[in-house]
């Protein structure tokens, strides 16, 4: 017919991450030709404003090329945007009328919004908006799901009585980066590290977030959550649970799932005293932000103790990990952006070499930035020296796979939820999971408010979670030299 296949609708149209994320993958999307043909967009919100508007504070984020002009436009020709409030149902008859105008077609609700309105918006999708006959229908809620176990409970709840598993799409948008759906094929498509992959031969596990920047005066939103709630419940357990599942029977969505659940059963709560929190300080002699503390961002509460730096530790109780810590690590303001996993294998045994030269392998899965796997090893200093030092094995994909094009997570992930692919996406048991392991020490947290240890913006945070780190089998030798082929 010459109606639209697929219908994609964004809530919080007139929003941050409508602008700067949705909008701008969707062109790309529609510019790459990936998207499924005859594929409309609208967007809603309640602002009184015109796809124009849309139109132009997109723009800046949607890098059009001068020979695009054509394509941008009927990118825009296919767009249109509805005003209307959330909680009125008959603003979503107009809505679902707007649909039914480009006739029958399968149905996107993204939820840009946030999570205040998360539920009136499904009540009424739900009574007044799903697609009928053999059309699907698909929503994607963002982060943050519930702050707690039973906040993120009620929220599944809500959602699982209104759709099926297979129509709710969570967001985490790290699970669309390429080297985290990268750890995966490097697993279970290699023999050599299928055999070390275990507690005989790695002594912990170190993964990483890092970001060079404060709260640049919207510490409020940040404050509710902290660092914690931010990063590391979420991210960061993700990439532990693909870095410690088992081999899942089969590459199908479910199957891998079972797998990462099964990795969140076999972790008990985190304990207090196997964390250190921070807070970063200004620093006098920095430029810019760096000279604010994260006190001094007047849209956070005064005396604040919210972290902005934290380090845990976990275990993972089965057969392959009893014993193996591994090591969350995330703040903000610190010496530099980066995203990676380190895994650090242990000494060698019965050592013949001149004592103390030999260190530790390790094997880097760097997500951000610069894409690369690098692994640290012994080998013999070159020329006639029988001397042993230490040396990588490098893949970086800059310089391995030039002018290869490296779709963002966000271009990823909305294109799974075109083809139906969940993979990617965390389940309602997952989630379930991953609040069980933290909320605990969150509400131990909330409850004792102990301070966080301040830490001066562009440090390596606070010297504590190194100590922390070595206590739990992470030696750093500062021994190993890197340079840039
Ligand atoms: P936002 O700009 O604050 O909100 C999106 C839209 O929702 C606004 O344009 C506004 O539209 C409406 N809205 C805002 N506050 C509202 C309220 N109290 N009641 C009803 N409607 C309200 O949020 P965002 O930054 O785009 O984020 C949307 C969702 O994505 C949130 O859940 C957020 O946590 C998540 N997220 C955002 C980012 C990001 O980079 N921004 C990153 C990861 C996750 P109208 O007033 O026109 O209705
Ligand atoms: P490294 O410098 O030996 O650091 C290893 C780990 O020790 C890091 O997690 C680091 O923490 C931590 N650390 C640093 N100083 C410490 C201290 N004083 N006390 C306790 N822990 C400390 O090795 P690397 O980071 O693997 O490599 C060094 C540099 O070479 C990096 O910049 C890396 O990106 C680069 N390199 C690049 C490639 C590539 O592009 N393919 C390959 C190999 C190496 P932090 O995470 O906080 O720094």
């Amino acid at each position: 017919g010459a109606g639209a296949t697929h219908v994609f609708v964004v809530f919080g149209a007139s929003g941050d991450l409508a602008k700067k994320k949705i909008y701008p993958t969707l062109w790309f999307l529609f510019r790459d030709g990936l998207l499924p043909p005859k594929t409309s967009f609208i967007g809603y919100a309640r602002s009184n404003i015109k796809i124009e508007d849309i139109q132009k504070q997109t723009e800046p984020f949607m890098k059009v090329k001068d020979t695009e002009a054509d394509k941008v436009k009927q990118f825009w020709k296919i767009n249109q945007y509805i005003s209307g409030n959330y909680d009125k149902a008959s603003d979503f008859s107009r809505l679902n009328k707007a649909i039914e105008e480009k006739g029958s077609a399968n149905r996107v609700f993204y939820l840009a919004l946030p999570p205040s309105v998360y539920e009136s918006v499904t009540l009424n999708l739900k009574a007044t908006c799903m697609s009928k006959g053999d059309k699907w229908t698909r929503v994607v809620i963002e982060k943050p799901f519930g702050h707690d176990l039973d906040s993120s409970n009620q929220l599944s709840n809500h959602l699982s009585s209104l759709f099926k598993e297979d129509e709710i799409y969570r967001i985490d948008h790290y699970l669309g980066k390429e080297m985290v759906q990268n750890l995966m094929v490097l697993r279970f498509g290699n023999r050599i590290f299928s055999p070390i992959w275990n507690r005989d031969s790695i002594s912990s596990v170190v993964i990483s977030f890092k970001e060079p920047i404060g709260t640049q005066g919207r510490g409020g939103y940040f404050d509710e959550f902290g660092i914690v709630r931010d990063v590391m419940q979420n991210h960061l357990l993700q990439i532990l649970t693909l870095v410690a599942m088992e081999k899942p029977p089969s590459t199908a969505a479910e199957d891998i799932r079972n797998e990462k659940v099964k990795v969140l059963k076999s972790i008990p709560h985190i304990k207090l005293e196997d964390t250190v929190i921070g807070q970063y300080v200004g620093n006098p002699e920095g430029k810019g932000e760096e000279k604010q503390g994260y006190l001094d961002d007047p849209t956070v509460p005064k005396g604040s103790v919210t972290p902005t730096f934290a380090t845990a530790v976990m275990f993972v109780k089965n057969e392959r990990w009893d014993g193996v810590p591994f090591i969350l690590r995330c703040g903000k303001a610190l010496n530099e952006r980066k995203a990676e996993v380190r895994i650090q294998f242990r000494d060698v045994p019965g050592d013949i070499f001149s004592s103390g030269v030999v260190k530790r392998n390790e094997l880097v899965i760097r997500v951000q930035p610069n894409e690369a796997v690098y692994m640290k090893m012994m080998a013999k200093t070159p020329g006639m020296s029988f001397d042993c030092e230490e040396t990588e094995l490098d893949l970086t994909y800059g310089s391995r796979y030039k002018g290869v094009n490296m779709p963002d997570a966000y271009e990823r992930l909305i294109l799974d939820v075109f083809c139906g692919s969940q993979i990617h996406f965390v389940r309602s048991d997952e989630l379930f999971e991953a609040w069980r392991i933290f909320t605990p020490l969150l509400h131990q947290m909330e409850k004792e408010k102990p301070k966080p240890i301040p830490y001066i913006f562009g440090s390596r945070g606070p010297k504590e979670s190194d100590d922390l780190c070595r206590k739990y089998n992470f030696i750093y030798t500062g021994t190993y030299k890197w340079t840039s082929p």
